[in-house]
Formats: C-alpha cells, sequence, structure tokens
C-alpha cells in the first residue's frame, strides 16, 4: 500500500494553494449546483406544480432555508464528536443524492420527503467540508484566506450554474428531470471527495478512531438512523411555518449555552478567540439579514421596478438580480485574495474585524445605490438596470470582505475539536440572516396591494436607505472595536 500523506507533507505546500484546495473546490461546486439548483426551484414549484398561495410559499420558502442552514450546526457538531468530517460528507453528499432523486421520482408527492432529506444532507456536508479547506493550513499561514477566497469561487461557480440549469429545465422541460439534475450533480460532487480522499491524510478522520471498531461503528449509526428518524419532524415544522418561529427562537440561545458550556475547558487565551468569533458571528448575521435582500424585497423590485437593458444587452431583471452576484464573486474573488496576500507581504494586511467593518462600508455603499436609483426613474415608475447593476457590483465588495474571511476565521480562532461546531455556528448565523431579511424585506412592502410602480419604488427604495444607515453603522461601530477584537484573537489576524 503506498505510504499516507502526512499533515505536514500536505501543510508545507508550495506556491499559493494546496492541490488539496482543488478537490475540495471540485466538490463543493457541484454541491452548490445541487443546492442552488434545488433553492432556485422551490418557490417556483410550490406555487406552480402544488398550486400554494404565493405567502405561503415564500413562508415554507423562508422556513427551509432557515432549517437548512440551522441544520449545519448539528451537521457540524456530530463531525466533531462521533463522524468526523469525512464520514459527515459522506453521509450528507448521499442524502443530498437520495433528496433529489427521491422528489424526481413523484415531484407533486414526494417534494416534502425529498426537501426534508436535503436538508439533513446539507447540515452535514455543508460546514465540514468548509472546516476541511480550513484544516489544509497550518496556523499562521498567511496563505489562508486566499485559499477560502478560491473556494468560495467554486461555490459561486456551482451556484451560477445550478441556479440556471436546473431552473431552466424545470420551467420549460420537467421537473423530474431538474431534479434528478441535481441529485446527478452531486452524485459528481460526492465521487470527487471519495476519490481524492486519500490525498487528505490524516485531515477529516473521525474523532473517536481509538475506540473500539465495533463499539464506534455502533455510535455512527445510530447517528445515520437518528438524522433519519428527524426527516418527518423536519417535514412538519416546514409545512407548518409558524413553528419556524418557535426553532428559530430556541436554537440559537440553545447553542450559546452549548459553546459556553463547551469553552469552560479550555484557557483563556483559547476562550478570548471563542469569543471573538461570536462577535464575528453575530455581525454576520446582520450582514445577510441586507444581504439575503436578493431573494427577497430585491427580487420584487427587480420585477417590477427595473428595464431589462444593460450595458445595452437586453436581460431580464430578474436574471440579473439572480446572477450578477455570483457572476462577480467568480471574477473578483481570486483577485481579492491575491490583494490580501500581497498586503500580508507589505505587512499593511488589514486584521479581520477591519475587513468586517470595510464589508459592512461596501454594504453601505450598495444600498445607497439601491436607494439612488430612485433618481433615475421615468414617469411610471421604472428605473435603471445598470445602476441597479453597480449596487450588485459593491455589495459583492462587502460579501467578498466578509464571507469568505469569516469561513477562515471559524477555523482560526477555534480549537481543533470545536471546529466543526464553529463553522455550523457560523451558517446558523445565516439562517438568523434570511429569516430576518424576511421580516425585514416584508416591513419594506407598501401597505397598498394596488399600489403604482411608483409608489412601489418609492417605498422599496425608502428601505434601501435605511438598510444604508443601518450597515453604516454596523460598519462604524466594527471599525471602532477593532482593536479591542483584535486583542481577543491575540496572534490570529
Ligand atoms: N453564498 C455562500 C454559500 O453558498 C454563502 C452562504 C451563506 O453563508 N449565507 O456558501
Amino acid at each position: 500500500m503506498a505510504k499516507q500523506i502526512t499533515l505536514e507533507e500536505i501543510q508545507n505546500f508550495e506556491g499559493k494553494y494546496p492541490k488539496q484546495l482543488w478537490y475540495l473546490f471540485l466538490s463543493e461546486m457541484w454541491e452548490r449546483f445541487c443546492f442552488y439548483g434545488m433553492r432556485g426551484m422551490l418557490t417556483v414549484f410550490m406555487v406552480t406544480q402544488l398550486f400554494l398561495a404565493e405567502k405561503t410559499a415564500n413562508l415554507q420558502y423562508g422556513a427551509i432555508q432557515a432549517f437548512i442552514y440551522a441544520f449545519t450546526f448539528i451537521g457540524g457538531l456530530f463531525a466533531d464528536k462521533i463522524l468526523g468530517f469525512r464520514k459527515s460528507l459522506f453521509w450528507g453528499g448521499l442524502l443530498m443524492i437520495a433528496g433529489s432523486f427521491i422528489i424526481a421520482i413523484a415531484p407533486k408527492d414526494l417534494f416534502y420527503i425529498g426537501t426534508c432529506i436535503s436538508i439533513i444532507g446539507t447540515g452535514f456536508f455543508k460546514p465540514n467540508i468548509s472546516t476541511m479547506v480550513g484544516a489544509l493550513y497550518k496556523e499562521g499561514d498567511a496563505r489562508r484566506d486566499a485559499g477560502f477566497g478560491l473556494f468560495y469561487s467554486g461555490i459561486n461557480i456551482g451556484a451560477t450554474l445550478g441556479g440556471l440549469v436546473c431552473v431552466y429545465i424545470g420551467k420549460f422541460y420537467s421537473w423530474s428531470l431538474a431534479f434528478s439534475m441535481a441529485g446527478f450533480v452531486m452524485i459528481i460532487g460526492l465521487s470527487v471527495f471519495v476519490f481524492t480522499q486519500k490525498f487528505m491524510g490524516p485531515i477529516g478522520l473521525s474523532p473517536l478512531k481509538e475506540m473500539k471498531a465495533s463499539k464506534r461503528r455502533l455510535i455512527e449509526y445510530a447517528v445515520f438512523v437518528g438524522s433519519l428518524l428527524a426527516i418527518p419532524l423536519i417535514k412538519i415544522l416546514v409545512t407548518n411555518t409558524s413553528y419556524t418561529d418557535l426553532f428559530m427562537f430556541i436554537i440559537g440561545p440553545a447553542t450559546l449555552i452549548y459553546i459556553f458550556y463547551e469553552m469552560r475547558k479550555y484557557s483563556k487565551q483559547e476562550k478570548q478567540k471563542l469569543i471573538a468569533a461570536l462577535i464575528f458571528i453575530l455581525f454576520s448575521v446582520l450582514f445577510w439579514a441586507f444581504f439575503e435582500q436578493a431573494g427577497g424585497s430585491l427580487s420584487l423590485f427587480a420585477l417590477y421596478n427595473l428595464h431589462d437593458n444593460v450595458a445595452g444587452l437586453t436581460i431580464d431583471p430578474n436574471v440579473i438580480n439572480n446572477t450578477s452576484n455570483s457572476f462577480f464573486v467568480i471574477v473578483f474573488s481570486p483577485i481579492v485574495g491575491i490583494l490580501w496576500l500581497w498586503l500580508s507581504k507589505k505587512k499593511i494586511e488589514p486584521n479581520a474585524a477591519v475587513k468586517f467593518g470595510i464589508g459592512f462600508l461596501f454594504l453601505a455603499g450598495a444600498f445607497y445605490v439601491f436607494y439612488f436609483t430612485r433618481f433615475f426613474a421615468d414617469g411610471t415608475g421604472k428605473t435603471s438596470l445598470n445602476v441597479f447593476t453597480v449596487a450588485y457590483l459593491v455589495i459583492t465588495f462587502g460579501e467578498l470582505c466578509l464571507s469568505p474571511i469569516g469561513l477562515s476565521l471559524m477555523t482560526k480562532l477555534s480549537p481543533k475539536p470545536m471546529w466543526g461546531v464553529m463553522m455550523g455556528m457560523w451558517f446558523l448565523a445565516s439562517a438568523y440572516g434570511q429569516y430576518a431579511a424576511g421580516i425585514l424585506g416584508a416591513g419594506m412592502t407598501t401597505a397598498n396591494e394596488n399600489a403604482t410602480l411608483t409608489e412601489k419604488l418609492v417605498a422599496y427604495t425608502n428601505g434601501y436607505r435605511q438598510l444604508a444607515i443601518y450597515a453604516l453603522i454596523g460598519g462604524a461601530v466594527l471599525l471602532l472595536i477593532s482593536p479591542f477584537i483584535k486583542k481577543l484573537m491575540h496572534e490570529v489576524k
């Protein structure tokens, strides 16, 4: 048998990126294709095939999104304690494949069961592949942020393709085929992982590897069976959206209590780093609450208030709303990653708290641009798609200062036995962000159902100006407290 690669060999790689990053990149790219393909289909399918009222479909969509990200915490927890990252990934991937194909068999009848299986699958897959990226780097390796930047491009390539291909096939050909497509690409994603995991050395192996094999297997099977038994419960929670409020009310505080309980095992310095991670997580909730207007109020704004030409081309405004962000991420993420490396060589790279602060300033800038669209409106209340697209460019820079950096931070600031849980917590913040985004978006609509386009424009852009002000305040607070956060982070940048 060939000699297994060691952790040192992996982490002492030369050049900008370790080769293992490319394998994780590809695997995650296909997973995000499946995920965003499914995500893109949800509301359209519920409204046009299950004949749900738009409001119910939106609420259920919000609940599904919230549960997906909430389950990342549970997926991370089981990876840390029992399965290790690899088995978690494998199990998650299998469930995502099963979920997609089950819906494909009879979309109308098996939609909810399949979706719930995919929710659990994503919970096991998503946080743990991100953690494995962090494990490729030595503590203090300045190339880590750039690695997450590249990984983030992979995420967005998959997201763009999945969002386009699955929705298109579903709407114009067959829903069965579209859901099968999601399952099929997930098979590719999982196969990439399975065939390349031999290059991961000891990364992601079971934390219980010292335990007797038979006992360990029993515990692992209990996790697999337990996660299957949770499916009917999640189905109840998703279809009765009033339970979502209750669930969201409980899960956040419960996870915080758990993390504070776990913290007791660690030194003062490690505790302070974890507190810093929690501060970043808290701010990210606010960031995603604004950012995720993309799926809600901004898509309605695109539907009603935008012309359909950008840079001289005729394009549907909703297509721009759904794809421009990922497109800009793909283009700019590697460039921003290289910028961080360059700044770090010159020893002037801003620390993570400052990067987050800058991220919020971009977020504020983007919402000011969304607000400014009102000054380009014609008499009918329709405004410039060009200006709207510029806002997406600006928001993307905000995302790049926060999202890949946050992923990277979770592995820098947490002790190894808590990597999975903290990565799960990072995504749990997205669950709260999504949840709050719906509430914020609903608050922006005009009370009058028959409002004119101009009235809608005024209502939405007023809302965006408000968000811009809050984002500005958020950014200012972050920059102000950044020296304090820096202290909590100790040597981590
Ligand atoms: N778009 C990124 C992804 O899918 C980030 C999502 C999030 O954390 N809300 O991974």
